[in-house]
């Protein structure tokens, strides 16, 4: 990738102005003192903006240098993610002139990153990308600090999340995405109390060549577990089509992947990254591929569908990272009415895009506040609550520990997380809820990873079976 090199710029200079010296030397010190500070009006364009009002201005803008001075020297903001999304909100936050910046990410860099996480360059790969992006627009942007976290977000509590004005997410997980706005929730909920500032969250989310962002103020507006339901399942295929009736050649890979590599290959977990393994799923899709006439079976898709790749668009990434740091610049001055509440974007025929008022959710699991109900029959297993807990829309747990208060002792019902719990707690999924001494109205309490607090769930037991 191609970055401006001041060496190179300078000779060129030098070449064009062979034959004026004199200006030359005039053009050579003016780049010299641009190179070693920052551009004298570098905020010119952004002051306009600051300065005066216009129609689009909201209700309580004051335009004035104070509110310059805001964005410069008093606003924290937090990049949750420092991949695809995370790279381009740095980059556009840093040359609005957002000084105090923290940016969390755990992963580290990869190869693969390296056509669209344009922050990072190939002696990067192996290094935690916080800190590459950071010390990059640190380096750039005169004057700018970005604080790197090369950390997972629950590896922080209250007290740091607390500690910023704005919250801005480019993540690829939706787990990630509850775990912050179950954060925001209880921290809003405590400062609404108090009378404090409610930290709003702007989210930024692409999938190939889709996207949204959302402007939210978790615990006040609809927030990511209020529209839970909009995040579809992953895209799995019937296997009545992929055993039968397979019409896509992704239909021929899931063939070999579901069906064939566990009778033929049992001992053996799938691994993506293994050649040898993508090769082998690869050589026999194409087989049964031939079979039917289907074509289209590349060693590239098979991969994709072996590791369930949704392939990033640079592009989309560039579009919704603009439009949330373009709400990160609203909120923090208060110019612009900001989105409410929900944009969509969508290049992938023409391009398309429109906003709607997502709406808080009465009973929603994170921001209600409410003891949610569950109706069960007592003949029911645990596993099927746990079932349940797992694959209801509204839901949509990944690892969810239940315990409950049985006979005045706290008893774990079922834990996933912890080895030697889970296997001392596993005969229980096949017990009934009657069984476990469970009662009608009993309250239970789960614990997952996409939330930071306990949820409590109270327990309606029928007697019979309803259909
Ligand atoms: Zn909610």
């Amino acid at each position: 990738m191609n970055t401006l090199n001041p060496e190179d710029s300078l000779h060129s200079l030098r070449i064009f102005y062979l034959n004026e010296p004199e200006r030359l030397v005039g053009i050579i010190n003016l780049f010299n003192s641009y190179r070693n500070m920052d551009y004298p009006d570098r905020w010119n364009e952004v002051e306009k903006i600051l300065e005066r009002t216009g129609p689009f201005a909201s209700e309580e803008f004051s335009p004035g240098p104070q509110v310059f001075d805001f964005v410069r020297n008093v606003c924290n903001v937090l990049v949750v993610g420092a991949g695809g999304l995370g790279c381009e909100l740095l980059k556009n936050l840093a040359l609005m002139g957002f000084k105090n910046i923290d940016v969390i990410d755990m992963d580290t860099i990869e190869v693969s990153n390296l056509n669209r996480q344009f922050l990072f360059r190939a002696s990067d790969v192996g290094k935690p990308k916080a800190e590459v992006a950071a010390a990059l627009i640190n380096k750039r942007v005169e004057g700018c600090n970005v604080v790197p976290h090369f950390n997972k977000i629950q590896d922080f509590d209250e007290s740091f999340y607390k500690k910023f004005h704005i919250i801005v997410c480019g993540l690829d997980s939706i787990v990630a995405r509850r775990w912050i706005n179950g954060m925001l929730v209880g921290i809003n909920f405590e400062e609404s109390e108090q009378d404090g500032s409610l930290i709003p969250m702007i989210d930024g989310g692409t999938e190939g060549f889709k996207g949204n962002v959302r402007m939210m103020v978790p615990a006040v507006t609809a927030c990511i577990d209020c529209t839970l339901d909009l995040y579809p399942p992953q895209v799995t295929f019937p296997l009545c089509t992929i055993a039968q009736t397979p019409r896509l050649p992704e239909h021929c890979i899931e063939y070999v992947k579901v069906l064939l590599w566990p009778k033929e290959r049992p001992d053996t977990a799938i691994d993506g990254d293994d050649p040898d393994h993508v090769r082998w799923i690869f050589d026999r899709a194409c087989e049964r591929a031939a079979e039917y006439n289907i074509p289209g079976v590349t060693y590239r898709l098979t991969q994709g569908v072996i590791k369930n790749i949704i392939p990033a668009v640079a592009s989309t990434n560039a579009v919704i990272a603009a439009a949330c740091a373009i709400e990160v610049f609203k909120l923090a001055t208060s110019a612009y009415v900001p989105l409410n509440n929900y944009m969509v974007f969508n290049d992938v025929d023409g391009i398309y895009t429109y906003t709607f008022e997502a709406e808080k959710k009465e009973d929603c699991l994170a921001c209600s506040q409410k003891a949610h109900p569950l109706t069960f029959s007592e003949t029911d297993k645990l596993q099927d609550v746990v079932n349940f807990l797992m694959e209801n829309a509204n839901f949509q747990m990944k690892s969810p520990g239940l315990t409950a208060s049985i006979d005045g002792k706290n008893k774990t019902l079922y834990m996933q997380s912890i080895t030697s719990i889970e296997e001392a707690t596993r005969p229980n999924l096949k017990k009934t809820l009657k069984e476990l001494g469970i009662v009608d109205g009993q309250e239970i309490v789960v614990a997952d990873s996409t939330t930071p607090s306990s949820l409590i769930f109270k327990l309606n037991l029928t007697s019979k079976m309803e259909s």
